[in-house]
């Protein structure tokens, strides 16, 4: 079986250098646990937090050790009562071929229900991230102007057809190609977007938004922070997802300068993590999995096949390869 694990802690952007794909022992199911084969691979922007050893909300990856990640995966060996060969699983142990998987981690997935590899993204960690992030965190009320960056990517495409299936007045999306930005209005019904590498963010996001902006979703901070604040409406509304510009800074990255519009608008920015949001789950799978089968809301996903281009894959979702979620097949 073999499984990447991280060699050194990456400085500024991730290297090839920094990981081995390491052949190992087939995992061994101890009590409680069984052998899984996994099938599909999440790689995650948050995964580079994980890479460095600063303190984070979960713990850095070990050097030599394997990376962890989402992953599903079918059921090869199983002593677990209410576990059979055959059955799929969700679980943590990703970045490996095989996994010995505590049943009590895992979540069982119905592969007729909806493709496995959604279990990754539409339907699992990541659209909880929009669903959570957009209602509750930014507290979206229907009528509100939402502008979402990182629009093309897994959170942002769901934030912006959720807020619009949810009665937004106007959904605004920043990406990185053209062909992402077409993708936003023609097929997600964004009502206006644009490609933030074409020009200062706060111009386009002011041509964007003549009415200003009620909530913003924001997926990569720095100037699309920056461009936020200073369109937010009354009593505005700013969840921070992510900051995916300065993930790979050695430097602090500046801040905004323009806080004080929070107190003309008192306005209100805040954090959240995904972690903290999992009471929402049921009632997010009864949402939104019917919206997904019946194509009301759409997503995309990016497959890179074989685990020995995982790292690539990885480096890919930094860089923007990706549209929608970044998979990786096995
Ligand atoms: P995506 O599918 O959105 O992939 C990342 C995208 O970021 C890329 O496709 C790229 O698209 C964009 N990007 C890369 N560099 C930049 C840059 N300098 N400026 C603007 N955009 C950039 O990933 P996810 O949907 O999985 O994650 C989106 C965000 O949400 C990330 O910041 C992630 O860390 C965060 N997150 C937070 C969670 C939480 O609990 N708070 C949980 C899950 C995710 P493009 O071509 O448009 O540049």
């Amino acid at each position: 079986s073999r499984e990447w694990h991280l060699l050194q802690r990456p400085v500024g952007w991730p290297k090839p250098e920094d990981f081995a794909l390491v052949e190992v022992p087939m995992p061994v199911p101890g009590a409680g646990q069984v052998l899984v084969r996994n099938e599909y691979l999440s790689v995650d922007p948050y995964m580079r937090g994980r890479m460095s050893a600063a303190k984070s909300y979960s713990a850095p990856f070990e050097l030599g050790e394997p990376m962890e990640g989402g992953a599903v995966g079918v059921v090869v060996a199983s002593d677990v009562d209410g576990i059979e060969p055959g059955d799929h699983l969700l679980h943590f142990l990703g970045w490996r071929e095989y996994a010995a998987v505590d049943a009590g981690k895992a979540v069982k997935v119905d592969p007729d229900a909806a493709p496995l590899s959604t279990y990754l993204g539409v339907l699992g960690m990541t659209g909880l991230t929009a669903y959570a992030g957009l209602l509750r965190t930014a507290g979206f009320k229907e009528g509100d102007i939402v502008f979402v960056s990182g629009a093309a990517g897994a959170v942002g495409s769901q934030v912006g057809q959720l807020a619009k299936l949810k009665g937004a007045s106007r959904v605004i999306g920043s990406a990185g190609s053209d062909e992402k930005v077409r993708l936003l209005v023609d097929e997600y019904g964004f009502d206006a977007a644009f490609n933030y590498k074409d020009g200062p963010v706060g111009e386009q996001l002011r041509e964007a938004a003549p009415d200003g902006i009620d909530v913003y979703f924001d997926n990569v901070g720095g100037d699309h922070l920056q461009a936020a604040i200073a369109e937010l409406n009354l009593h505005g509304r700013i969840a921070i997802c992510g900051a995916i510009s300065v993930y790979n800074n050695t430097e602090p990255a500046p801040g905004p300068n323009n806080l004080t519009r929070l107190i003309q608008t008192r306005g209100r920015i805040e954090g959240f993590l995904v972690g903290d949001h999992y009471d929402l789950q049921p009632e997010f799978v009864r949402e939104i999995a019917p919206l997904v089968a019946s194509g009301k809301l759409k997503y995309r996903e990016t497959v890179v096949d074989g685990i020995q281009n995982m790292v690539e894959a990885f480096i890919g979702v930094l860089r923007g390869d990706n549209t929608g979620k970044m998979i990786v097949k096995l």
